[in-house]
């Protein structure tokens, strides 16, 4: 798994739970590079990473 923030594989799942309703299981990712939080979608023949919020603001 590489984190989608800035490519290193030195992530960690945090927790995974099961979608039954969209037949996805999600697993939730850190990075322990930058911090970087994103979820990894898994189910139906098809993965997808999405990334949960931004490391940090860039403005307010
Ligand atoms: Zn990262």
């Amino acid at each position: 798994m590489k984190c989608p923030y800035c490519g290193s594989e030195n992530v960690e799942a945090v927790k995974s739970w099961d979608m039954p309703k969209m037949g996805y299981r999600v697993t939730h990712y850190r990075c322990r590079e930058c911090g970087g939080l994103f979820n990894h979608y898994v189910g139906r023949g098809r993965e997808f990473t999405l990334r949960v919020g931004p490391r940090k603001k860039a403005s307010s």
